[in-house]
């Protein structure tokens, strides 16, 4: 089975639990305003290979990623998008010993069952509490998340959720209250963590020649994700 990577990065310290192989897959088919990879948004970009000749590149790194207690974590772009793909692409890595994570929003072509048999860890990254904060920060219907979520809870997978702080979009105390709600109605969730918004994708837009959309927010500071933290998990 071909499918389209954009990348390959094999430090990956923030993907999964120990030191992480990351595969960057081609297309996503929502556009968050922060998105520091609009260079893999277009599913038809990147490089074609097979999820053999994949699996046998990874094959490399095992001993170096294992002996931290890390593994293969598979981001974009959105790598639902190429169920297929990854289905098979996951199954090898399982039967390589190697364990398999996926960073997703959840907005991808179904099949999902099939994916997460081979899915050790998911992260979930949900962009917004509500329908119209979702829409408007993300160009998403937060509803399109209850498929993928119902497989998760089928699969009784393991999660990490996580949500970016925008200043202005997403640091105020209503919204965080209901996401504290929309984390609560997850099973099996293992880690919650607030990401602070930042601006290191944004000179990707000029090159693209694509418009930033958050040109005027300001990255979010330390002492502020902070005191959002202690707020959020008090
Ligand atoms: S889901 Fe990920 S890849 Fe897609 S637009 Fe959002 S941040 Fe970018």
């Amino acid at each position: 089975m071909m499918g389209r990577i954009h990348s390959l990065e094999t430090m990956g310290l923030m993907d999964g639990p120990g030191i992480r192989t990351v595969v960057f897959f081609q297309g996503c088919r929502i556009r968050c305003r922060y998105c520091h990879n609009p260079d893999t948004w277009d599913l038809n970009g990147g490089q074609e290979i097979a999820a053999t000749e994949l699996v046998n590149k990874l094959k490399r790194y095992r001993p170096y990623f294992q002996a931290s207690g890390g593994g293969v974590t598979c981001s974009g772009g959105e790598p639902l998008m190429q169920p297929a793909f990854l289905s098979q692409f996951l199954r090898l890595c399982k039967e390589n010993d190697m364990h398999t994570a996926i960073d997703t929003a959840g907005f991808g072509r179904g099949n999902y069952e099939e994916i997460l048999k081979y899915t050790d860890l998911v992260i979930l990254d949900i962009k917004h509490s509500d329908e119209q904060g979702y829409a408007l920060l993300s160009g998403g219907n937060i509803g399109e998340l209850e498929e993928f979520k119902k497989a998760l809870v089928d699969a009784g997978t393991k999660l990490w959720l996580r949500h970016v702080i925008v200043p202005g979009w997403t640091d105020n105390p209503d919204h965080l209250h209901r996401m504290r709600k929309v984390f609560a109605s997850f099973n099996n969730v293992e880690k919650i963590e607030l990401l602070p918004y930042h601006k290191l994708g944004a000179a990707k837009y000029e090159k693209m020649g694509l418009k930033y959309q958050l040109e005027g927010t300001k990255p979010l500071g330390k002492e502020r994700l902070v005191n959002i933290n202690e707020m959020f998990f008090q």
